[in-house]
């Protein structure tokens, strides 16, 4: 094989190459998915390229779903749409029996397009328009209000359409592990969340039937669930018996970490993710001991609603990109131009993901940055990694990406590419097909009078 010509160069010694788990070797490579042979797939469909594995996305649903179907007897996945909303992704887990869990008018016409019915659709977020909470209110979905103002919405739909309607409640509140993200739902310290639930009790056509809270993403210590489960299963008992009305689910959102790299964080992915069955065992744990005293009040127990996202889609999904350039930087780094960045990998900005060559590449691996092709300082695909010499076209494995990047991805200055399926029996098709110029220009308008860039006398 071709060796890699570099020019001669001196570099002073970094700190970095060794670690406590001893020296790095970056020199695996990574050539199929499910053994598919990836190169040609770059033939066909170009760089970069979205690969997803069904088989992985099919297998850690099932995994989710067995872990928390063991511990609890009621449980149901609602399946959230804004970690990715490909439609052949979203069905898959669809036909697993996951619901649509959304937050926006145009996720919700994205599930009833993906043929989900409303009546499976968790409807969240703090912006629901009023005509698609009328459709989800006559649909049956099942609708978290975000503030009162929504309240007073949804009462106005249900007395319009003459019918009660069944509502859930979405809380916020300091679980002593996590962030409070108090801008979502209604307060629990301030007393916001129990002034709401008495507002709906005095109300005709509202019924509070189940508790909401997403305590953050990406969280690591289960032990932020313990607490979770036990603050909204007091706050259960306690609007039960203030209201009278029968809590008949707790949904507690999402954010299990996936096995990727957060920045900062000094442990590998694989030492430090909690697996499905750790989360599930604080959680249903602290809910077996909640409501232990239920069946015996003639109170059922509540269905445990997920809506696990990031942990279930993150490790189904690689980037292939390829390198079209080099340079010496003048601090001696070496750093490496890819045909994908920041425009297709959000999460760059928060997560160092594993990065492997496509074949296996010779010659000594020193520490490279890897830039994508954008005109933005900010386009740092990983800042840090040792790699061997990469040549113009030698193309690179990153993952994983299956969570939040191909909806926080963004048209700047580039197409977005091809995304393909592996299929369960092996075969490729195409999910999303790469964008082409007019797909982008197709909706803008040129009013007649510029339509002419150089109109006819301006000089040259
Ligand atoms: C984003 C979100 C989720 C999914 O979170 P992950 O961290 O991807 O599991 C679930 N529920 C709500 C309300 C969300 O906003």
């Amino acid at each position: 094989m071709k060796q890699t010509w570099v020019k001669p160069f001196l570099t002073a010694h970094r700190m970095g190459g060794m670690n406590k788990f001893g020296a790095v070797r970056a020199q695996n490579h990574q050539s199929d998915i499910d053994g598919v042979e990836i190169a040609p797939l770059l033939e066909k469909y170009g760089s970069p390229l979205f690969i997803v594995s069904e088989k992985t996305l099919r297998d850690n649903v099932r995994r989710l779903r067995r872990a928390f179907a063991t511990r609890w007897p009621k449980v149901r996945h609602g399946w959230s749409y804004k970690t990715n909303y490909l439609a052949a992704i979203c069905n898959v887990l669809h036909q697993e029996g996951s619901w649509a869990e959304v937050v926006s008018e145009f996720e919700y016409r994205k599930a009833r397009a993906n043929g989900v019915p409303g009546s499976r659709i968790i409807f969240n977020g703090p912006w629901k328009p009023n005509d698609i909470l009328e459709l989800a209110a006559q649909e049956g979905a099942t609708i978290h209000l975000d503030h009162l103002d929504e309240l007073y919405a949804l009462e106005q739909v249900a007395c319009k359409l003459g019918k009660q309607v069944p509502v859930g409640i979405r809380l916020n509140f300091d679980t002593g592990y996590t962030d409070s993200w108090s801008r979502f739902g209604f307060n629990l310290e301030s007393g916001a969340a129990k002034d709401a639930v008495q507002r709906i009790a005095a109300s005709p056509w509202l019924k509070l039937t189940g508790l909401h809270s997403h305590i953050g993403t990406f969280v690591l210590d289960v032990r932020a669930y313990s607490a979770q489960i036990r603050i909204m299963t007091d706050f259960m008992e306690q609007v039960e018996r203030d209201t009278g009305c029968v809590i008949e689910y707790l949904d507690i959102g999402g954010g299990f970490a996936s096995r990727n790299a957060l920045q900062g964080m000094y442990l590998p992915p694989d030492q430090i993710v909690p697996s499905f069955e750790q989360y599930a065992e604080a959680i249903c744990g602290t809910l077996m001991e909640a409501t232990k005293g239920r069946a015996a009040a003639g109170k059922p127990l509540p269905t445990l609603i997920l809506e696990t996202g990031r942990a279930v889609v993150d490790d189904a999904e690689i980037l292939v990109t390829t390198v079209v350039g080099g340079k010496r930087l003048p601090d001696g780094r070496r750093a490496a131009i890819l045909d994908a960045g920041i425009n297709l990998l959000f999460t760059a900005f928060w997560y160092n993901h594993e990065v492997k060559p496509l074949r296996p590449l010779n010659g000594i691996a020193e520490e490279t940055v890897l830039y994508g092709p954008l005109c933005m300082n900010i386009d740092v695909v990983r800042a840090s990694i040792m790699l061997p010499p990469l040549n113009v076209g030698e193309s690179l494995v990153i993952r994983p990406v299956g969570a939040y990047n191909n909806t926080q991805w963004m048209q700047f200055i580039q197409r977005r590419p091809a995304v393909v399926m592996v299929t369960q029996n092996g075969e490729v098709s195409v999910i999303r097909a790469s964008e082409q110029l007019e797909d982008v220009s197709g909706l803008e308008q040129v009013p007649l009078a510029l339509q002419q860039p150089f109109p006819q006398g301006i000089p040259a």
